[in-house]
């Protein structure tokens, strides 16, 4: 078994050749990411009980991320990808610090 990730928002790898991923910290971007659900609604609905964003809608939150193009996730700071594993993969939710430290609001700003 082995996972990899890549960053969204800078082409960081976030992690390689591990066998399993943990929420962390991109080391290239300083983005937060959470998640590892099998389906972008899960990933998304663990992720903001992570970023303390539990408040939010999880369906409004997947269906807006979704629609964000690269240059609106690299402006906003929010984006979501999947990992990849030897026959599956997992959802993350990657949210830059913002000027604050404040990833809900962050989140709430796309
Ligand atoms: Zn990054």
């Amino acid at each position: 078994m082995s996972a990899r990730l890549d960053c969204p928002l800078c082409g960081a790898v976030v992690a390689e050749g591990v066998a399993d991923i943990a929420p962390g910290v991109c080391p290239g971007c300083g983005a937060r990411y959470e998640g590892g659900e099998g389906s972008a609604p899960d990933a998304v609905r663990t992720a903001l009980l992570g970023f303390g964003a539990d408040a939010l809608d999880p369906a409004a939150v997947t269906d807006a991320v979704f629609r964000l193009t690269p240059a609106d996730s690299a402006g906003k700071g929010v984006a979501i990808t999947s990992d990849e594993r030897d026959d599956f993969y997992r959802w993350w939710l990657f949210v830059q610090p913002g000027d604050e430290g404040d990833p809900v609001a962050v989140i709430s700003g796309i």
